[in-house]
């Protein structure tokens, strides 16, 4: 079966993103480097507008949509970030957008998200169905559904990220990317695939959430409980019918982090690099941190994913 995307896709989203998502820093560390005998380069997402990469693949799904379909207004579900991707993409192309987000969100995931002119519902994500929500929302009002990340056009913004990291880097040996339901990673690896062939790709999830690599080893997709993992941007349930195919065929492993780990990897972002990092966006780098594959040697390439976190939570995480 041919993948949801291809090169081509990511290209062509490259140029919608052209002039209106920040191209991202790719930024190095020589204590990073000292402590893992590694090269490493990290693609600062959490520096891309809205504080996220989800913002490539909101605004190259909503850019494309037709005249009527912009008209009615667009919805989605989402533990936070995509809601503001959505929200912003649709404030920058004049679209109505509706969000439904967990009650127990980070407030400042929902404040921005209002603040980009959304209107939020909020449901109960250990009892409630969102897809359900939405999906009825969709109906009644004849607005367009923007997965977070089962969607081709979504993927292939998310790509996006990964292109930029190769074209300043060359060939990379590894390159880490955290996943929830596998949009960030499918583009990832389809971007590497044409322009680093040899990359390792490697997934890194939570510890309490590891249905991507269960899906992985066994060769179909695993559906777990919501997991309770500080990592809220991957507390999803399963890989997407898109996504899994493009794992499957070009991720070479999944490895998962501990709550400690991440917050150890958090701490190390703060302190030596003066970056905020959000606990889900901290993912691949602990990965490399913890050197959960080998990396002595290796060029190795990290996306920090995103830097939505509450200063006073992040405060206790650093405490
Ligand atoms: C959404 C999100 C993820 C997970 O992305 P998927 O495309 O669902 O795999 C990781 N990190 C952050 C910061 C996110 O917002």
């Amino acid at each position: 079966m041919a993948l949801a995307i291809s090169y081509g896709d990511i290209e062509a989203a490259h140029r919608r993103l052209q002039g209106v998502a920040h191209r991202t820093p790719v930024m190095r560390s020589q204590t990073v480097d000292a402590l893992t005998g590694a090269q490493v380069f990290f693609k600062c997402e959490n520096l891309q507008r809205m504080g996220a990469f989800k913002f490539r693949g909101a605004y190259n799904a909503l850019a494309q949509l037709a005249p009527e379909q912009k008209q009615r207004g667009v919805c989605a579900f989402s533990s936070g970030n995509h809601a503001q991707g959505v929200a912003l993409a649709a404030q920058l192309l004049g679209i109505d957008a509706t969000l439904v987000m967990p009650q127990d969100s980070p407030a400042v995931k929902m404040a921005a998200t209002r603040g980009y002119g959304a209107q939020v519902i909020n449901y109960d994500r250990y009892t409630e169905d969102r897809e359900a929500i939405a999906g009825q929302l969709a109906r009644e009002r004849g607005m367009t559904l923007i997965p977070p990340y089962d969607h081709a056009d979504v993927m292939a913004g998310q790509g996006t990220a990964a292109q930029e990291l190769f074209e300043e880097t060359g060939p990379l040996d590894l390159l880490f990317v955290c996943l929830g339901g596998g949009g960030l990673i499918s583009g990832c690896a389809v971007a590497a695939r044409q322009l680093s062939p040899t990359c390792r790709v490697i997934g890194v999830e939570p510890e309490a959430g590891n249905d991507g690599q269960q899906s992985k080893r066994l060769g179909r997709i695993v559906r777990i409980d919501t997991p309770r993992t500080i990592a809220d941007g991957a507390q999803t349930q399963a890989l997407g019918q898109l996504t899994f195919p493009v794992i499957e065929a070009l991720v070479a492993d999944i490895v998962t982090v501990s709550d400690a780990e991440l917050i150890e990897a958090m701490r190390f972002a703060a302190a030596r690099m003066k970056m905020v990092v959000e606990p889900t966006g901290a993912l691949a780098m602990a990965a490399a941190l913890q050197a959960k594959v080998p990396v002595r040697g290796l060029r190795v390439g990290v996306i920090i994913s995103g830097g939505n976190v509450d200063i006073a939570q992040l405060a206790s995480y650093l405490a």
